[in-house]
């Protein structure tokens, strides 16, 4: 079969990035040329202008999108992004990762991802709930709870959420809220949603530091971004008896050898919105963060963090890949030659947030709500049997951890659309 013929609409440094790893990936279980191009690239996308009234009476337009990068196994599911460098083909990687780490961890989903260029931190409450609404608004015709369901991520939370879930339920005249999964407990959220991302981070850490006989109580941990994935990281893994020795976000970094008072650190987070002048520890960058010796190092924040150049100079014992897409090809290669790293990667070290997104999404349907240990032991389930595959794959193909994850989750999105035919 001929390579596709392709445009350069979602050429952007990630989703090149993205499409190295399918081909590796690809290459490594020789899958047949003829179903690649399919499984590789998004199914659809849509662009659109988002016109809001800012609060002093201009109207300013903004740009956002959603890719729907697979349909065969069911609706497509994935997160939302507010940020101010959002592009088309950095929203097509997070879509084709959704694919992956829906298909390996056993979802009966299609990976979609979505996005508007803005920062949330510049718009005021109401701003941001009128752009909140204009994208369910814009995007009704595209999403539905059988089609693709939106989620929290970067810039968005449970409140832009409920904003959208009212939107769409307004539209169609009765109350959806399985349209999006991350909303409040009391519009239809599930219990264990809003840490699920992070605890789901720290059980699969927990579990590895056993693996390799290292007491969690002797554990230090440095997390970057301290939104919702790296402040729940942070607080399990405290609960775990592991000690956080730095935190970060996009204002600041600290630094502080005997322990971060987590709580802390969320209730300021809670009040100022950002660290920026937090006095839990010594200020350094998010660069020295990074190069930290420490046991644990969980980039939980944006791609491409751990680079060619920082790789070789990192000094944690396992890299817990919290974020979607931190780690550059070219990091990737250093890694591999350093094997005492153990990489997590992101398509399982995260995939709690979908899980629990799933139970959400059933429990929605069936009007039947689960209690949260019910929800954590099913998602801890969950996570053991992803982690037990990839291990299995691992040592069956002599694979690294992130090609034995993304093999996995290739193989049945693939086999799904050879078993079906051409048009999904
Ligand atoms: P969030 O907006 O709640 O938090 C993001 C945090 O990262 C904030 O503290 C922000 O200040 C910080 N940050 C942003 N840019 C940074 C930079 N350049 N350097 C350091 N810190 C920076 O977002 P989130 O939902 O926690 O998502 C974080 C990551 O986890 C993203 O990669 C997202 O795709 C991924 N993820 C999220 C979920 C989820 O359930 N929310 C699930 C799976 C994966």
């Amino acid at each position: 079969m001929s390579k596709a013929i392709v445009s350069k609409l979602y050429d952007s440094d990630v989703f090149r990035m993205a499409c190295r790893q399918f081909d590796k990936a690809a290459d490594a279980i020789n899958l047949p040329e003829a179903i690649r191009d399919r499984t590789k690239y998004p199914r659809r996308c849509m662009a659109v202008a988002l016109p809001i009234r800012r609060d002093n009476g201009t109207t300013v337009v903004f740009e956002g999108y959603r890719v729907q990068h697979s349909l065969s196994t069911g609706p497509s599911k994935g997160g939302l992004r507010f940020h101010q460098d959002v592009t088309l083909g950095e929203v097509a990687a997070l879509a084709m990762w959704m694919s992956w780490k829906c298909s390996l961890v056993g979802l009966p989903f299609g990976g979609a991802k979505g996005g508007v260029i803005v920062d949330p931190f510049n718009l005021s409450p109401g701003e941001l709930e009128r752009l909140s609404r204009r994208y369910m608004q814009e995007m009704v015709p595209f999403l539905s709870p059988h089609v693709d369901i939106a989620a929290p991520d970067l810039g968005t939370n449970e409140q832009v959420m409920a904003w959208m879930m009212d939107t769409y339920s307004n539209h169609v005249g009765h109350v959806e809220p399985a349209i999006v999964t991350g909303k409040p407990l009391v519009l239809g959220g599930s219990e264990g949603r809003r840490e699920a991302t992070g605890r789901g981070v720290a059980y699969l850490v927990k579990t590895y530091l056993d693996d390799l006989k290292i007491p969690v109580g002797q554990a230090t941990v440095a997390v970057q971004g301290f939104g919702n994935v790296g402040s729940e990281t942070a607080a399990a893994l405290a609960e775990y008896g592991a000690r956080i020795i730095a935190i970060s976000d996009h204002t600041a970094a600290f630094h502080n050898p005997q322990g971060i008072d987590v709580k802390k650190a969320q209730q300021y987070v809670q009040f100022n919105r950002v660290l920026h002048d937090f006095d839990g520890g010594e200020p350094i960058t998010n660069e020295q963060l990074l190069e930290l010796p420490c046991t644990v190092l969980a980039p939980a924040a944006i791609e491409r963090v751990i680079t060619e150049v920082n790789a070789p100079r990192l000094r944690c014992r396992i890299l817990a890949e919290a974020a979607n897409g931190p780690t550059t090809n070219g990091a990737d290669r250093v890694l591999e030659s350093r094997e005492e790293i153990e990489v997590i990667p992101d398509v399982l070290c995260n995939s709690g947030g979908v899980i629990v997104s799933y139970f959400e999404w059933l429990q929605n349907l069936q009007h039947y709500y689960w209690t949260r240990d019910e929800v954590l032991a099913k998602l801890y389930a969950v996570l053991d049997k992803a982690k037990a595959s990839v291990g299995y794959q691992q040592r069956k193909l002599k694979f690294s951890r992130r090609l034995a994850a993304l093999t996995l989750g290739i193989q049945r999105v693939a086999e799904a659309k050879q078993k079906r035919g051409l048009f999904p």
